[in-house]
């Protein structure tokens, strides 16, 4: 039987805690936090966070609906929501208001030389 490490541990929380897992991976992951208390605290933190939500919101939503509407985003958007973006997609964006404020602030030193001390906005 296969055990499951850290990262695949922290990915199944969520299932476990909505009683999603096939009972073999609910016996690995079990297995692993009896072994693991680095990821026995986080889920014990999961458990806390969840569980004080947990009495109106766990209720309300029936069981696999979080996975359903993650399922259903992620059809819809063909996968483009919940990508990953890097530096590189940002940059663009955060250069070009840069270039933009670069830009104001030339027009306004402009304006002031041309007529220093009567700058009047239209
Ligand atoms: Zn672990």
């Amino acid at each position: 039987m296969a055990t499951v490490d850290h990262a695949q541990a922290s990915e199944l929380f969520s299932s476990y805690w909505d009683e999603e897992l096939g009972p073999d991976e609910a016996a690995r992951l079990e297995e692993h936090l009896r072994s693991c208390v680095v990821c026995r605290r986080e889920y014990e933190h999961f458990e806390r966070a969840l569980g004080a939500v947990g009495a109106l919101a766990h209720e309300l939503a029936p069981r696999g609906f979080a996975a359903g509407v993650v399922q259903r985003v992620h059809k819809r958007a063909r996968g483009r929501a919940f990508a990953s973006r890097g530096l590189l997609d940002r940059l663009p964006y955060e250069l070009f208001s840069l270039l933009m404020l670069g830009l104001i602030l030339a027009i306004y030193v402009i304006l002031q030389m041309a007529q220093p001390g009567h700058l009047r906005l239209p």
